[in-house]
């Protein structure tokens, strides 16, 4: 994905409120958003994703865990989000919970 570009603006210090995650694009792939997360070495501001790009990352992180059920959860976390497809977004993006 070239050219892309990360939101500017206000710096996220705050969870979007539930109207205001549906008006912001996927910081992956522009499409709307349905849910937010945040990471530690991104300075902890929460990100829009959308439901696709949510999926894949969960995918993925399960994958890093090295979760033997990964595939398992992600089918049903998929089904849950009810998103058919995801292989497109499915790069390499980490999460980190923000526990400390
Ligand atoms: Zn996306």
């Amino acid at each position: 994905m070239s050219g892309r570009k990360w939101p500017r603006g206000r710096p996220y210090a705050k969870p979007y409120t539930a109207a205001g995650i549906l008006r912001t694009p996927c910081i992956r792939c522009s499409a709307p958003s349905r849910y937010q997360w945040q990471i530690c070495a991104d300075g902890n501001k929460w990100r829009a994703l959308c439901a696709r790009c949510d999926v894949a990352l969960n995918a993925m992180v399960l994958r890093w865990a090295r979760d033997p059920d990964a595939a398992t959860k992600t089918a049903a976390y998929r089904k849950y989000v009810n998103v058919k497809e995801s292989a497109k977004c499915g790069g390499e993006v980490l999460q980190v919970s923000h526990d400390t």
